[in-house]
């Protein structure tokens, strides 16, 4: 039984009963960064495979070719990509005369602490866990009534913004012509 905020109109259980997926957030935001936008259909399609109890899934290029419309040399490319961002790992085998895959999904996909440099460098970091010292974004910490909890460690999780606002210009600024500008108090 699904109950209902009358007032706002949230929805406050779901249970899900027929198609489930298990949609990779953090993943989908870094290949929207890096515009790597076939990339970024094919995984969305990928998971569209799985199903409720792992995290492989093994269709041909023809079934996704079907599913998301990306021709086998995309797809090929695409695959390329979402391997060197490391959110899904290949698992390659012949059956009969056929080359198949397995693809395996990485927690990175949905944990961004667990990402790779290179997924990383298309990240910005917000937050900061006061208890382990890493660096996070919105994928990295949970929300509940302690506040902002991190995902690895279970530590309070503080924005950077603050940290940020109150550091100070230290180096004297020159206009176009290089004549130095009056070094003026960084408003806060
Ligand atoms: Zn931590």
């Amino acid at each position: 039984m699904r109950t209902i905020d009358k007032s706002t109109g949230e929805i406050k259980t779901i249970k899900i009963r027929g198609l489930w997926s298990h949609f990779p957030i953090p993943a989908y935001q870094v290949l929207a960064a890096q515009r790597e936008w076939s990339a970024q259909k094919l995984l969305t399609c990928l998971v569209s495979f799985l199903g409720k109890d792992d995290l492989c899934v093994f269709p041909s290029y023809r079934t996704i070719s079907k599913r998301c419309g990306l021709s086998p040399n995309t797809i090929r490319k695409s695959l390329g990509v979402l391997e060197d961002y490391g959110f899904i790992k290949i698992f390659r085998f012949t059956q009969g005369k056929k080359d198949r895959s397995k693809y395996y999904f990485q927690e990175c996909c949905w944990d961004s602490g667990k990402m790779n440099k290179k997924a990383l460098a298309a990240r910005v970091f917000t937050d900061k866990c006061l208890d382990c010292g890493k660096l996070m974004d919105r994928g990295g910490y949970g929300t509940g009534p302690m506040g902002k909890i991190h995902y690895g460690c279970g530590g309070s999780v503080l924005g950077l913004k603050a940290s940020q606002a109150a550091r100070k210009r230290t180096y004297p600024l020159r206009d176009i012509t290089g004549t130095y500008l009056p070094v003026t108090e960084e408003e806060h």
